[in-house]
């Protein structure tokens, strides 16, 4: 059996340093690991102070260090140490207590001293290492928070280049087959834009690998863009990491070093993988943004377009939203509605609403809820005419009824009378009721003469286009009315020379007639009644007018609407608001215009203007 070796012996052969000291800091034992370590002999050191701390601070660290030990601990520390050459050391030491006897008083220390070199650097890494996994936090943060997607990518190709001490980095979206650079960090910003096919590129061996990131040479991947060539040619290596949405490949992290053989280890590959990750959050962030904005834009175009008047509350149902037909409607600008209560009742959803305004405008409105959010959509238009004709169409059957039973009465009465007191009367009595049933009975015909040209009117009715003498029915119609009204009188003005007109000389009689009818009923008072041509452009223009009592202003038009009649007093003149609308459906059915102004003087005039044969 060999003999166990010396104590001696064995801490000769220990590679750790290990010496000795007494109380009062002399050492007392160096061994030759310590020679190795720190560069002095055992003769050097022996019977001297340590001679090997560096500055105060390790100075004060032994002090302290050798005072717990005095007191009978073991201190362990990581510390600096000089070696006779001078250079500095990291160091392990452990020191312990020695004693001169077991349990006896402690009279001197032991150090055992190991190379601390490769732990310091462990340590330092994993700090640098905590140090980046929080900055990395904070960066995909701030990603995930921010939506604009070139913003975005670029911070990320930053944040990459940072991160791993990189000398240039970029961000590319995958297109169909190309990889379009979108953002750089590092490298020239004319890169931007640029296309390289991503079969050219390290992104080919992560799709066909599967893998999410992947170290290569730089120069192992030459690619057809010049402009890549020429801006990435001195960097010699790069990693590239794969962003990936709804598990397709969209776009890639790629960080590029000038010096060759750098290691780049998984945490490296980690922290790239986990920005493509954080691009490809912002990237579907940013897709479903836009999809988002694009529709509220597609609505909002939609909406600013109708013709109805649309405005959109909100859940407090103040006015978000005030298209341009909302304020034509309403009179209402889009700054005086905003923020505000809608200025009109909007219903219950889906019950449609009428509301008078105060313009005097009637609307229609309907509400209705925006399913999943908290806003309601009120649509409303004019209906104002709609109600006006509802109104005369109430009215036009209680005057018609009227106008026809008055006649009827008549020639009942006079018609009973005649087979009731036949023998009773005289021959010029007789005379009379026939020639009064025959005036009713003409009347009568006139009124269901002009409720069947009205509802002819209405429809487009195929008309007759000749050439004719517009002249001569001028003069027929006028004569014909002198011997209507013995307190009107009646003037022709025509033109010399005026041309012949295109157009339906039956249709032109009955608009004369209507018009000089009108002119004599709405001037009880009598005057004159004037009648005037002349020849105007491509057409020739037709003047009836009369001083009568006028019609208001605002009602010019609407006078040659169908039922329409002027409201008040007027009514006692009969009528059932059809005569101009069949004026203007026949002047219209022509080619030509028709209007109602105001007679300078007093009185209104009525224009024709019709097709001039010349033209
Ligand atoms: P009606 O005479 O049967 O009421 P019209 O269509 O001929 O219907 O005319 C519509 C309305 O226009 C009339 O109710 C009247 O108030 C107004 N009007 C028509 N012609 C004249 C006129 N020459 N002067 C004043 N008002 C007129």
């Amino acid at each position: 059996m060999p003999s166990a070796p010396t104590p001696e012996r064995l801490l000769a052969a220990m590679a750790d340093a290990v010496f000795a000291g007494d109380n009062d800091g002399r050492i007392t034992y160096w061994n030759s690991g310590a020679d190795r370590m720190f560069g002095w002999t055992a003769e050097q050191v022996v019977g001297n102070e340590f001679p090997a701390a560096p500055d105060d601070r390790a100075v004060r660290e032994r002090t302290e260090a050798l005072a717990r030990v005095r007191a009978g601990e073991d201190v362990s520390m990581i510390t600096k140490r000089r070696r006779k050459d001078g250079s500095v050391l990291d160091v392990w030491i452990v020191f312990s207590p020695m004693r001169a006897w077991r349990d006896g008083p402690i009279d001197g220390w032991l150090a055992v001293v190991r190379d601390a070199t490769r732990e310091r650097a462990i340590q330092r890494e994993l700090r640098s290492r905590v140090e980046l996994v929080s900055r990395l936090a904070s960066v995909v943060a701030g990603v995930n928070s921010d939506l604009e997607l070139g913003t975005v990518l670029r911070r990320i190709s930053e944040s990459g280049r940072e991160l791993l001490s990189a000398d240039g980095a970029s961000y590319a979206v995958i297109d169909g087959d190309d990889l379009v650079i979108t953002a750089v960090s590092g490298l020239a910003a004319t890169l931007v834009g640029e296309r390289i096919p991503v079969e050219e590129s390290a992104v080919a061996v992560l799709r066909s690998s599967g893998r999410a990131s992947v170290a290569a040479s730089n120069r192992d991947h030459p690619n057809s863009s010049s402009v890549v060539t020429e801006h990435t040619r001195h960097l010699a290596q790069l990693a590239v990491a794969l962003t990936r949405l709804d598990a397709e490949p969209s776009g890639a992290l790629f960080v590029f070093f000038a010096a060759e053989r750098r290691a780049l280890g998984r945490a490296e590959l980690g922290v790239l993988e986990l920005l493509a990750d954080a691009a490809g959050t912002a990237i579907a962030n940013a897709r479903a943004y836009e999809r988002l904005r694009r529709l509220r834009e597609h609505e909002r175009a939609i909406i600013d377009a109708t013709a109805d008047g649309m405005a959109v509350l909100d859940a407090e149902g103040l006015v978000r939203h005030w298209n341009p037909a909302a304020v034509e409607l309403t009179g209402l600008s889009e700054n005086d509605a905003i923020g505000r209560p809608l200025p009109f009742p909007a219903g219950e959803p889906a019950v449609v609403v009428e509301h008078h305004l105060e313009s005097d405008r009637w609307l229609e409105i309907l509400a209705s809820r925006i399913a999943g959010a908290d806003e309601t959509v009120v649509d409303f238009r004019d209906i104002t005419r709609a109600k006006a004709i509802e109104a005369s169409k109430d009215l036009f059957l209680a005057v018609t009824s009227h106008e026809l039973r008055t006649p009827i009465t008549v020639v009942q009465g006079y018609a009973s009378t005649l087979q009731t007191h036949w023998d009773e009367l005289s021959d010029d009595e007789r005379r009379d009721s026939v020639g009064r049933i025959a005036d009713r009975t003409r009347s009568l015909a006139a009124l269901v003469e002009q409720l069947l040209l009205g509802s002819r009117a209405g429809s487009a009715a195929p008309h007759v286009a000749v050439v004719f003498d517009l002249v001569g029915v001028l003069r027929t119609a006028v004569a014909g009315f002198k011997t209507v009204s013995a307190i009107h009188t009646f003037v022709l003005d025509v033109q010399p020379d005026l041309p012949d007109a295109v157009g339906d000389p039956s249709s032109v009689e009955i608009v004369l007639g209507q018009l000089l009818e009108n002119a004599v009923k709405y001037s009880p008072d009598g005057g004159e009644v004037t009648v005037t041509a002349s020849e105007r452009g491509a057409g020739i223009v037709i003047e009836v007018a009369d001083r009568g009592m006028g019609i208001p202003d605002g009602e010019h038009q609407g006078v040659f609407d169908r039922f329409y009649q002027v409201g008040g007093e007027r009514r006692r003149f009969g009528g059932v608001g059809l005569g101009l609308y069949i004026v203007r459906k026949l002047v219209e059915a022509q080619g030509g215009t028709v209007r109602a102004k105001s007679r300078a003087g007093g009185g209104s005039c009525f224009e024709v203007v019709l097709p001039a044969a010349s033209a």
